[in-house]
């Protein structure tokens, strides 16, 4: 089975908090998906933390 985690995130962009499905396979990835609200593309970084809690980064996509 597809084990999925939702976050949720500020849009680097506008600000507003989206809800996000991570899915197994992003993790230590990077990607690019647009914002639901401004449709500006944000970068995604997903990782385990050190307490091996998921974190989710987001960016702007030129940083
Ligand atoms: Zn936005």
């Amino acid at each position: 089975m597809n084990h999925q985690e939702e976050a949720t995130i500020a849009c680097p962009y506008c600000g507003e908090y989206i809800d996000v499905l991570i899915e197994q396979g992003d993790i230590e990835q990077e990607y690019i998906e647009d914002c639901q609200v401004c449709c500006r593309p944000i970068t995604f970084q997903v990782q385990y933390g050190h307490d091996q809690s998921l974190q989710v980064l987001v960016k702007h996509e030129n940083e």
